[in-house]
């Protein structure tokens, strides 16, 4: 730098704003970045993680583990033994093929991207994930939501009727379905595979919650991938997702995956961690036992009504969510205002089921509506 010269120029903002907008497709400009809460120092349960930490035992696996980490190589780009590793725990039949996402947001994305003809439609019901909307969004896709019923059942009259009329590439169902912990009935999510011309995705992000899984059957349709990940189960932190299905359709999934999605500290980690799936399924047991004694206390409170859930958070509908959010949140506690994200979720607080202490905190703090 030669400083004789002064300090470089600086575009002025207008102009910035001014290529920002001429650039930057009008449909990405109107949206909003996915929010992220800060939870520092609070108990968090706003985003359905594991509660619970590793054994001193698994922890000194996981240094070992990282301290031999190559980290000046990249990456195996397929990720081939956090695959072996995945193989083993689900005891995967060879012909089921698998490809691996930085978290399951990433497999949402390269299906999305995957299915993206000019004018390809991508369908779900909703309330659901959000992010399966803001994907078809970001590629440019048409994005039909077919209401769920007001008791958050699948209407699947509704979605039979929007398949026939919109020929989706893209159908997603989350199975149990996020935020409403909802598990779509079996033979519903048949008739919708069987409807369905293009892909259906059926999400298991909270399978270890539920007693159901689509996984031993993805090779009885020519057209089901499913999608799962590790995050609800003890790792969030590590961002590893997968998609399962017939080699065919996993291939083309491939072709989308960036080179070195999988970065060589996940990839060292994730094996460890399936080392130690007693502990991890032991975790998500508690969690059951937990949504349980959750449900029937909040259940017990005046004019709430808490809705059956397959996953690892306990979707509730109270006086006045708002409010009964900021209560919780005085007394350190973060969970998830969902009202006005969908006219179904009216009134609506979403609730990661936390450790005992944690839930006792929360039960506390709302003993005074009791
Ligand atoms: N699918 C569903 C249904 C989810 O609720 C979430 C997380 N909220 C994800 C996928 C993405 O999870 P991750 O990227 O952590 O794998």
């Amino acid at each position: 730098m030669n400083d004789s010269r002064g300090p470089a120029p600086i575009a002025s903002h207008d102009a910035v704003l001014a290529r920002v907008k001429a650039t930057i497709r009008p449909k990405i400009r109107a949206l909003k970045a996915y929010p992220v809460a800060k939870a520092t120092g609070m108990i968090k349960l706003d985003a359905m993680e594991n509660p619970y930490g590793l054994s001193g035992e698994a922890r000194a696996e996981i240094a070992a583990a990282v301290a031999n980490a190559r980290i000046n190589r990249y990456p195996d780009g397929p990720g081939d033994e956090v695959k072996g590793a995945l193989r083993r725990s689900l005891k995967l039949a060879d012909d089921v093929a698998l490809v691996l996402g930085n978290g399951s947001d990433e497999i949402l994305q390269m299906l999305t991207a995957a299915v993206a003809k000019p004018g390809a439609v991508v369908l779900a019901p909703e309330p659901s994930f959000v992010l399966y909307r803001m994907q078809a969004d970001l590629a440019n896709l048409r994005f039909v939501g077919v209401p769920l019923r007001a008791d958050l059942s699948l209407d699947v009259e509704a979605m039979l009727a929007a398949i026939e009329r919109n020929r989706p590439a893209l159908v997603w169902l989350a199975y149990p379905n996020n935020p409403t912990g909802t598990l779509f009935a079996t033979q519903d999510v048949d008739r919708i595979i069987a409807a369905t011309p293009g892909l259906v995705a059926v999400d298991e992000a909270y399978y270890a919650f539920a007693d159901a899984t689509y996984l031993p059957r993805v090779l009885e349709f020519p057209n089901l991938v499913v999608v799962r990940t590790l995050s609800k189960v003890g790792m969030a932190g590590v961002r590893l997702g997968y998609a399962a299905g017939h080699p065919a359709w996993i291939a083309e999934l491939d072709k989308v995956r960036p080179p070195y999605n999988i970065n060589t500290l996940t990839q060292a980690v994730v094996p460890v961690l399936l080392r130690h799936a007693d502990l991890l399924a032991e975790q998500a047991a508690a969690i059951r036992r937990e949504r349980a004694r959750m449900a029937s206390a909040l259940g017990a409170l005046r004019r709430v009504t808490v809705f059956a859930s397959h996953a690892n958070f306990l979707l509730v509908r109270v006086p006045d969510a708002a409010h009964w959010f900021n209560t919780l949140k005085d007394a350190g506690i973060l969970v998830k205002n969902v009202d006005g994200w969908h006219p179904l979720l009216a009134g609506c607080l979403r609730i990661t089921i936390g450790t005992p202490a944690e839930n006792n905190a929360v039960l506390e703090a709302l003993s005074r509506y009791a």
